[in-house]
């Protein structure tokens, strides 16, 4: 609930009201920011085209937020000031790929279901039609991403993202700094550094630089002193995680 992570927040939700959208919209957050959105609406006396569902987090435990048939998000503790959770955005297991070049062109539609769940097709006699191996590649790689700001260096964090293809972890100031990171409940560098190495991760991405720093360059050469597979954090820019 510091405000460099939710001030936007209310002109977001009114830029989308401006912009029509309908849709509910569910914000998950920690205990307070409805009644901060709640009492804003309130006192501009304005009504939103659409629902927001508010949610609030259990900053000490780990929860399952949301869930559907491709994928699944928890949430999980940091260790900040105040109560602050991180996320983890995990794909679920992926349907079999289809062998194009072996697959029959007058195939049944329910006859590729069955081979994209891993089951040989038979007819009704209880003849085998399609022997699933030989017509199936294996699934498209599930990927997942964690998100973790603000926190302190904490190795507790380690399980609940271990493995992940990319970690967004804060790294607010260079290592020399170390006392203030933690008087400040913040990470430095080199410590987020050593989280991503600690959980095996793919890739990292560090953000959350302090204002006094103007020159982002030390970060990252500090950052792959620890973890070499590690990026910069820059406002408007998308990373892909390949398939
Ligand atoms: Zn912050």
């Amino acid at each position: 609930m510091h405000g460099d992570h939710y001030l936007g927040l209310m002109g977001l939700i009114y830029t989308m009201h401006l912009l029509k959208r309908t849709k509910d919209l569910n914000i998950y957050g920690q205990k307070g920011l409805k009644e901060i959105i709640v009492t804003q609406l309130k006192y501009s006396d304005s009504r939103l085209n659409y629902k927001i569902n508010f949610r609030e987090l259990q900053p000490k435990k780990s929860e399952l937020l949301f869930e559907d048939d491709t994928l699944e998000i928890t949430s999980f503790p940091l260790n900040h000031r105040i109560p602050c959770s991180g996320f983890l955005f995990k794909e679920k297991p992926k349907p079999l790929r289809l062998s194009k070049e072996n697959l029959p062109e007058n195939i049944a539609l329910a006859h590729i279901a069955l081979l994209k769940k891993g089951e040989d097709v038979f007819d009704e006699e209880g003849n085998l039609l399609y022997k699933n191996k030989e017509y199936t590649l294996p699934p498209r790689r599930s990927r997942s991403y964690a998100f973790c700001s603000d926190t302190l260096y904490d190795e507790s964090i380690v399980p609940h993202i271990k493995g992940v293809d990319l970690l967004y972890h804060e790294a607010t100031f260079l290592a020399d700094k170390y006392p203030w990171a933690e008087l400040t409940f913040h990470s430095t560098t080199h410590q987020a550094g050593e989280i991503a190495k600690k959980a095996e991760v793919k890739q990292l991405v560090i953000g959350h630089y302090s204002a006094r720093y103007k020159d982002l360059t030390p970060f990252i050469t500090e950052t792959r002193e620890v973890f070499e597979n590690s990026i910069l954090s820059v406002e408007g820019e998308t990373i892909s995680l390949s398939d």
